[in-house]
């Protein structure tokens, strides 16, 4: 399933992400020797349609001559089928980004490969760069809350997300060996600039610095829950469409990282058969805490702080409506 490479292939970067199946068998693990030794691994299109990180690799090697690195790099481009088609995933694929902590199927087999050819290599530093369906501001988000990490992190936002579920993620793998960011820079094809320029500058790094989250002036957030749509339910956003059995508010995206107070309308919900499910980190519905129904309306029983609430229907029935989150005083 996995090609592993030593070079960079003729043409990759000439090439848009819906092009590589033209350079690529599919996914592809690319080791390019650097004067330092201990590489730097970046990681890319694990949903084929976050284009940002593939592009700002494009830019990279624009400045860099693969042959003359002044550190070791390894970039792993992940779902190549979706990205030819400009999707998340395939219909029968597993998320790329949700095997990253088993050892059964054949796409989790490729990722164990990876993990541990990297450990192998000592890896330095490890970024997964992808992109939002929602409005969210540029943040990072990181598995452990050590210095190292949280400074790996500034270096990209001020903002950081803390989250250790979904604990089958690429980045959560890495933290366990080496400090690791997940980043998030906006919707596809935003944000090319800043990730070519975080990758620089951690590329540049003797080491990672380890300052505290008072130092960096960060403001970091816990996710705390995840917002899940049962099975069956139909959604919508056109407020004129009452045939949908829920129909979130208009502008359900500029929630993200807003403080919302008890009382928020957050939609409506047309028919009484489904009730949004709200799973705290460790598994259990926590819906009754969060969300209240007075008539059709849908309403915010406590305090929230929503991240990547998304409008794309596919997305939410694929994976999720978004996260809630808490403020993180370090
Ligand atoms: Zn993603």
């Amino acid at each position: 399933m996995l090609e592993i490479l030593d070079e960079i292939p003729e043409g990759l970067f000439d090439h848009g992400p819906t092009e590589l199946h033209k350079i690529l068998k599919g996914p592809t693990l690319i080791h390019l020797k650097g004067e330092k030794e201990r590489p730097l691994f970046v990681s890319t299109l694990l949903h084929g349609n976050e284009t940002s990180g593939f592009l700002a690799l494009q830019k990279f090697f624009q400045k860099y001559d693969q042959k003359n690195l002044p550190r070791s790099l390894t970039i792993f481009l992940g779902n190549i089928p979706a990205a030819t088609q400009g999707l998340r995933k395939l219909e029968f694929q597993e998320d790329f980004n949700r095997i990253w902590a088993g050892n059964k199927t054949e796409a989790e087999q490729m990722a164990t490969s990876i993990v541990s050819e990297m450990k192998k290599k000592k890896v330095f530093a490890a970024i997964d760069v992808h992109n939002n369906t929602g409005k969210n501001p540029f943040y990072g988000c990181v598995n452990r809350l050590l210095p190292e990490f949280v400074t790996l992190g500034s270096l990209f936002s001020k903002t950081l997300v803390y989250f250790i579920e979904p604990h089958e993620a690429l980045s959560m793998a890495f933290s366990k060996f080496c400090p690791s960011t997940t980043i998030e820079c906006g919707k596809p094809g935003e944000g090319i600039n800043e990730v070519c320029s975080f990758i620089e500058e951690v590329y540049h790094l003797d080491e990672i610095p380890r300052k505290r989250a008072h130092e960096l002036d960060m403001q970091i957030y816990h996710t705390l829950a995840r917002i899940k749509i049962p099975v069956g339910a139909s959604v919508t956003f056109d407020q004129e469409d009452k045939s949908k059995d829920f129909c979130f508010i208009k502008d359900f995206d500029d929630l993200n990282f807003e403080e919302l107070a008890p009382g928020t309308l957050l939609g409506h919900r047309y028919s009484g058969n489904f009730e949004i499910l709200v799973i705290d980190e460790t598994g259990v519905d926590i819906s009754d805490q969060i969300i209240s129904y007075e008539g059709d309306k849908i309403i915010a029983k406590s305090t929230i702080i929503p991240s990547m609430f998304t409008k794309d229907i596919k997305v939410i029935h694929q994976d999720c409506l978004g996260y809630l989150m808490e403020k993180l005083e370090l």
